[in-house]
């Protein structure tokens, strides 16, 4: 039910990474590995991720460009390796969306560590600190945006409204009857049939933004709830 949030080690130096996803296993993470930067790249693309730890010196793409074509798709929370004090200038200073760095030799725990902490602030920025919902969602409630497994969501007002709803208290049934009263409140549609109607659009862009997952459940004859990831 509850799967680990995947972590992906993106990092050439195979030894590293090999404590860095022995040190996430342990603590129930399920970490992924790969050594290049256009390989990391294409699994952002494809694959569902709660954060990526990225190597600044990687082969063929630095770090840098790495999250920075990130950006144009994901707001992935991003934490940095590096070997060089000089690059923190870069990762503080700029405007690339790091999410936090590190300076090796590190210590595999204390990222870990950080890593716990991003996960948890993302938590915290969905709805409200009391709503315990999933560092998978994300929700920006000035801009009525929300994001799924890192990735924007495309989503209509009413789609935006409903998500907001479920995520309000992750798996507990709500009825048709609760939804239409706290989506669609003042609105002049007929009932049933619509809440059905943008559980299903409002799936098949979840599933788009993350195809091994169906975070929201049909409960027959009562309603729907929304799965708590975390
Ligand atoms: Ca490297």
């Amino acid at each position: 039910m509850n799967s680990p949030p995947q972590i992906l080690i993106i990092e050439d130096e195979i030894a590293i990474a090999d404590t860095i996803a022995y040190a996430l296993k342990k603590e129930g993470f399920a970490p992924q590995h790969c050594e290049l930067g256009e390989d990391a790249l294409s699994k952002l693309r494809q694959d569902c991720y709660s954060l990526a730890i990225l190597d600044v010196g990687l082969p063929d793409l630095s770090g840098f460009e790495v999250c920075r074509r990130l950006r144009t798709f994901s707001n992935l929370p991003v934490i940095f390796l590096t070997a060089r004090s000089d690059e923190v200038d870069r990762i503080v200073g700029l405007e690339i969306g790091a999410d936090d760095y590190m300076v090796k030799p590190f210590s595999p725990r204390e990222l870990v560590a950080r890593v716990r902490v991003i996960l948890r602030r993302a938590v915290g920025s969905v709805i409200s600190a009391s709503s315990e919902s999933s560092p998978r969602f994300q929700i920006d409630e000035a801009s009525h945006r929300a994001w799924f497994g890192g990735e924007l969501l495309d989503l209509t007002r009413y789609e935006y409204l409903l998500l907001k709803a479920l995520l309000s208290r992750p798996e507990q049934v709500f009825t048709r009857g609760q939804l239409m009263e706290q989506v669609w409140a003042g609105a002049e549609e007929s009932a049933d049939r619509t809440v059905d109607t943008h559980v299903k659009t409002l799936r098949a862009k979840l599933r788009a933004a993350c195809p091994h997952v169906d975070p929201i459940q049909t409960h027959r004859g009562l309603g729907y709830s929304i799965g708590r990831f975390s």
